[in-house]
């Protein structure tokens, strides 16, 4: 792809967008940038592209803008459907996603992972198994560290392992990995997409240039995601916790077996597994197939089941006291992920909920709500959308706030219960995001104190 003299418009300027911006402009493209956010908003990002010579459109889009662009690239967080991509694309202007761009650059096979939920922690896991097995690896893409950075480089890694998300999907055009994973499809972002159907069919792109020589990973338990077994040209690898499949990983008397395309099995033994929780099983056994599409060994991948502590805000456990356990799930943002998180738990669980809403349906909650949930705390602008599609299955309180939800659910957990923050939407109506939401949680959680009424009884207690 030859970038010189070629006017190409960057939208979205946040960390990809930037880095994007900057790839183009030293490979000799024209390069123009359009943003909703204003210069005061863009410090960091401004500063970095300081003295590159860029044309740029802040605080809003412009047809006019775009319709002056040979290329259009978009940075992740852009929805396709914006107005102004549709008229470029109505006049013929291709409009691709950085990963697309990036694509054409990458010289070194890539580990795509998407899903609706458990993608960084999967991309994250294989990211350690091939390193933990000695090879080389660049981790990145939606996680945080972008794909077009990776391609500016030496490429030294063996392989770009990626998260996707359904955005950066549905401006691909010819990216091509070598092993795809699929990890499950429930409801998310219905506020962004038409319908569930259009957001499935932008997750199943992942598999669309694929060839036989390459390799799918797909859950076997999803209906959704299992669909596509039947329409794809990569070689299939299944994971399963409910079944044995031929090739593939599955459950079998508290290991996880993988067997190859020969038929050859290998056993994984789960005894010192550190991560908690159903969903984490799914992710790893998600991460075995793929490391073992790469070529990787047994050993670097029990090292990885033993060594791996799960990730900040993903089910973290954050303290206990006087016998309650308290975790931060502020990365559980859909209802899919809250099922999740509530299965992994026997105990009984205080569930602090809500935020900004995401349209969907909270239905799939009920019955876990009405078994596990001995109270519940819902608080932001989802609360009382969520209050009358769930308020009448346990104790339900709508709050004002974060601190009121957790001192709350303090005042009625009694020693064996667990406090869960586990929202099932976003975090943008009272937070920057969900790592500030977490943080917060964990804050207001380390400064709780004992229960006075229970300091007696606690002080009698014999020796
Ligand atoms: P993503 O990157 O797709 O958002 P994460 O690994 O960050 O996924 O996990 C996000 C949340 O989703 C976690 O809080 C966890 O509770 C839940 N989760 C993780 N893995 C899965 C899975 N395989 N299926 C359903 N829920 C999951």
């Amino acid at each position: 792809m030859d970038l010189r003299g070629k006017k190409i418009l960057v939208v979205g300027l946040a960390r990809t967008g930037a880095a994007a911006v900057r790839f183009l402009a030293e490979r000799g493209a024209k390069v123009r940038v359009s943003e909703v956010k204003k210069a005061e908003e863009l410090k960091a990002p401004l500063e970095a592209l300081r003295g590159f010579p860029v044309e740029w459109e802040l605080g809003g889009h412009t047809v006019p803008f775009f319709l002056g662009a040979e290329l259009i690239v978009v940075s992740p967080g852009v929805p396709l459907s914006l107005p102004q991509l549709e008229k470029a694309r109505g006049k013929g202007i291709p409009v691709i996603s950085e990963i697309e761009l990036a694509f054409r650059f990458l010289r070194r096979p890539a580990v795509a992972i998407t899903g609706t939920n458990g993608k960084t922690t999967t991309t994250t896991m294989i990211g350690a198994m091939l390193k933990t097995w000695g090879k080389k690896a660049f981790v990145g893409g939606n996680i945080g560290n972008p794909l077009i950075d990776f391609v500016a480089g030496p490429q030294e890694e063996a392989w770009a392992v990626i998260e996707l998300s359904s955005y950066q999907l549905e401006g691909i055009q010819k990216f091509r990995p070598a092993v795809s994973v699929l990890l499950n499809i429930t409801e998310d972002h219905l506020d962004r997409y038409p319908s569930f159907q259009a957001y499935g069919a932008a997750k199943g792109r992942i598999f669309e240039n694929q060839g036989k020589e390459d390799f799918a990973v797909l859950n076997a338990d999803d209906p959704l995601t299992f669909q596509f077994a039947h329409r794809i040209q990569p070689q299939i690898f299944l994971f399963s916790r409910e079944r044995s499949v031929p090739v593939g990983c599955f459950l079998d008397r508290g290991a996880i077996l993988f067997q190859g395309t020969d038929g050859a099995r290998e056993r994984f033994s789960l005894e010192r597994l550190k991560i908690r929780g159903t969903h984490n099983l799914e992710n790893l056994m998600a991460s075995i197939a793929a490391a073992k599409t790469c070529g990787c060994p047994r050993e670097p991948l029990q090292r990885v089941i033993e060594e791996f502590e799960g990730l900040e805000h993903r089910l973290e456990w954050v303290r206990d006291l006087e016998g309650v356990k308290f975790f931060n799930d502020s990365k559980g943002t859909n209802v899919g992920s809250v099922v999740k998180s509530l299965m992994s738990f026997e105990e009984p669980v205080l569930l602090i909920a809500g935020g900004r809403d995401k349209e969907g349906d909270y239905g799939p909650l009920k019955d876990l709500i009405a078994g596990k949930v001995k109270g519940m705390a819902l608080i932001g602008e989802a609360r009382d959308r969520m209050f009358a599609a769930l308020g009448n299955l346990t104790e339900t309180v709508k709050l004002h706030s974060l601190e009121a939800a957790v001192e709350w659910a303090w005042s009625r957990a009694r020693p064996g219960d667990v406090v869960i923050l586990s929202p099932a939407c976003s975090s943008f109506d009272m937070f920057t995001n969900y790592q500030e939401r977490g943080k917060r949680f964990k804050e207001i959680v380390g400064g709780l104190k004992r229960k006075p009424a229970d300091r007696p009884a606690m002080e009698g207690r014999p020796n």
